[in-house]
């Protein structure tokens, strides 16, 4: 094909792709099968492996092509984000009108809108293309999330016509991405997002936007900043307009022109509320025309033009069935609710811990109560009290038992603990959260190992101890549910790969009391092997910095036990790894002008890639942190530093160059 052929095929193609694009993410009405698209951009796709110099950046292929940023860029906001003022009740939306109403001549009509729960953020595009995109930030100042942005595909970038404006809007991950998201850390043993809130903020503040992309985030825009020659008067004509142009607005806006309508407005969305495929904390109140709004000016803080109603904190009652008890990986037992299941907050909720049981002395709570439930955070189901008016007398108080549900032994309360919990080490319970965490990712990192596998590979009787799964083979696997041959091959050569792990990996996911991800890290470097650290001793081991006595009796105890000799021998037998493969402590210079200082590194570096230069300083006992605080001892700044220099000069901490770092390092 030749080059001219070959662009305008793009052309037409990416045109094709991007109005499909159009009508999928910003209706919700394909007018084609996903097939047909994915066969499309396959087109495109091979096209623009061939003539990679067509390649434009409004092309659907170009979501997700930043590289990596070390930190985002400042924008400056030249019209201020301005934040609303809060309205919790109806007496507050009242007074809100009625300043509204007496602050201008004409009658004032409001636009209410629905508050969606996100990140608010700003996009800019010129003569119809999308150049930049910001976070709120302080309101003045924001950071550049371009990259991040464009792979949120309602975003367009091109609109319809060739206008010069900066919209505004809400970035938010609706119910079913961030349940999904959820599910997924939790596998991973990573700290589940409290709400699809800090799930969206967190995802569009990553620096690498492959995360972002996977995150599946959309996006409402609700506002204009700067307009070049628009002359629209009005607020609700500005949405008009901007949905017109190819934006995604929210469809449930309307015009009031009372405050009894817009009470109107706001209970009907108390209601409906759980009904949405998205998170909203509130209903925006809005003065419609814009003269009007121009008349009714600013506080400082915020417009007088517009207030943000928010929802009460959602509280429903139900009924408390049944205490169950659920065993932690050390033993730990835990009560949970199990609840008669009733929706908050837009989930259906049928289980909630209870913590321990002074906590549910304390607060009275009984089996067959009514209960009051909220989601604390809005997303972490919480008993807030029992409602005592209701009891029949069948109710009945909560006694933890005296002995493990799962294998019978007595439970114990240790020494200064609340907690109750089962000491016998073969209990069943234990060893599968064990080996739950054993393949977890901070520990030995097998993937496709997640939950559910264990779970079945545990009750099939497959696995019992850590060294079982080294011994798993293919026939044993394919007999599981939902195991296909590839599967099987990729789960058997991660772990296989597993056996390569450093020391400090094997020696987390063991499980020892007290020895988390960092402390096992700290006893790989400073033992190396594990049969020194097996051989160690508490003087040996409370010598160490970051080592305790807590811990150090607890690895003394560990490893005493004949059970665990017993499984460190066979995992030797099978190959694993029991050695550190960092750089070795013992193998350092004593002192360098890095030991024991803390480093941040911010910029583009010549010579050294990031990861090279944390290396570099790591391996002379300094210790590499990603932002700047008082703690900081040095910051070396490479070409386009941002915020962190600028940071590190107002709290007077020293600041080098990349050829400081250089002579440092080879010195
Ligand atoms: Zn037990």
């Amino acid at each position: 094909m030749d080059k001219q052929t070959a662009e305008n095929q793009i052309k037409a193609l990416v045109e094709l792709l991007n109005q499909y694009g159009y009508e999928y993410y910003v209706l919700d009405q394909p007018s084609v099968l996903d097939s047909e698209y994915d066969e499309k951009l396959r087109e495109l796709q091979k096209l623009e492996q061939e003539f990679p110099e067509l390649v434009t950046v409004e092309s659907p292929t170009q979501r997700v092509g930043g590289a990596p940023l070390d930190a985002f860029k400042k924008v400056q906001h030249n019209v201020p984000m301005l934040s609303l003022g809060n309205a919790f009740n109806e007496d507050d939306l009242r007074d809100f009108a009625r300043r509204a109403s007496n602050g201008t001549d004409k009658p004032v009509v409001f636009v209410c809108e629905l508050k969606i729960d996100g990140l608010a953020i700003s996009l800019t595009y010129e003569n119809g293309k999308f150049v930049r995109g910001a976070t709120r930030g302080d309101g003045t100042t924001g950071e550049d999330i371009t990259n991040n942005l464009r792979t949120i595909r309602s975003i367009p970038m091109t609109i319809k016509e060739k206008q010069t404006l900066e919209v505004r809007g809400e970035a938010y991950m609706p119910h079913k991405s961030f349940l999904a998201l959820n599910e997924a850390r939790e596998k991973n043993d990573e700290e589940p997002f409290a709400n699809p809130r800090n799930a969206a903020a967190g995802s569009l503040r990553q620096l690498d936007p492959k995360i972002a992309a996977k995150r599946n985030l959309d996006i409402f825009l609700y506002g204009v900043g700067e307009w070049e020659g628009n002359t629209i008067t009005s607020h609700s004509g500005r949405l008009e307009k901007l949905k017109e142009l190819g934006f995604k607005t929210n469809p449930e806006w309307r015009k009031c022109s009372s405050i009894e309508e817009v009470l109107e407005f706001v209970s009907y969305w108390t209601e409906e509320r759980p009904n949405l495929s998205y998170e909203i904390d509130g209903i925006v109140v809005k003065v419609d025309d814009l003269d009007q709004q121009e008349e009714l000016g600013y506080t400082a803080k915020s417009p007088r033009w517009a207030i943000a109603y928010k929802f009460p904190a959602e509280e429903v009652v139900t009924k408390l069935r049944e205490i169950e008890l659920s065993i932690g990986r050390t033993g730990v037992i835990t009560p949970t609710a199990i609840l008669d299941p009733v929706k908050v907050a837009g989930t259906t909720v049928q289980r909630a811990s209870l913590h321990n049981e002074d906590l549910i002395r304390e607060q009275d709570i009984r089996i067959g109560d009514t209960v009051v439930i909220k989601k604390a955070g809005d997303i972490i189901p919480k008993v807030v009290r029992a409602v005592t008016e209701q009891r029949t007398g069948e109710e009945q108080e909560f006694h933890m038992p005296t002995e493990c549900p799962a294998c019978g032994s007595e439970l114990v309360r240790l020494e200064g603990e609340v907690a109750l919990r089962c000491i016998n080490p073969s209990c069943p319970a234990q060893l599968m959260e064990g080996l739950i965490h054993f393949v977890s990712r901070n520990a030995m990192n097998i993937d496709g190992l997640g939950e559910k596998v264990i779970i079945q590979l545990f009750q099939e009787k497959l696995i019992h101890t850590m060294a079982d799964l080294y011994r798993l083979d293919k026939e044993e696997l394919l007999g599981l549910d939902r195991m296909g041959e590839k599967s099987v091959t990729n789960l058997l050569e991660a772990i296989e790969a597993s056996k390569e792990n450093s020391l400090e990996r094997l020696l987390f996911g063991l499980g020892i009391r007290f020895i988390g991800a960092k402390a096992a890290k700290t006893l790989a470097e400073e033992f190396e092997t594990m049969d020194n650290l097996q051989q160690a001793s508490f003087e040996d081991l409370i010598a160490v910095d970051e080592i305790g006595d807590k811990m150090a009796d607890s690895i003394v105890q560990y490893f005493s036990e004949d059970k665990v000799t017993e499984l460190l021998n066979e995992l030797r037998h099978l190959n694993l790894n029991m050695e550190y493969k960092g750089p070795r402590k013992s193998e350092l210079a004593q002192d360098t002008v890095f030991t024991g200082k803390t480093v941040v590194l911010t910029g583009k570096m010549e010579e050294f890639s990031r990861n090279e230069a944390k290396e570099l300083i790591e391996s002379r006992g300094g210790t590499v942190t990603g932002s700047v605080s008082k703690k900081t001892d040095i910051l070396i700044a490479g070409e386009d530093a941002g915020s962190k220099y600028d940071k590190a000069q107002k709290l007077g901490i020293e600041i080098w160059n990349e050829q400081q770092l250089k002579e440092a390092v080879e010195g």
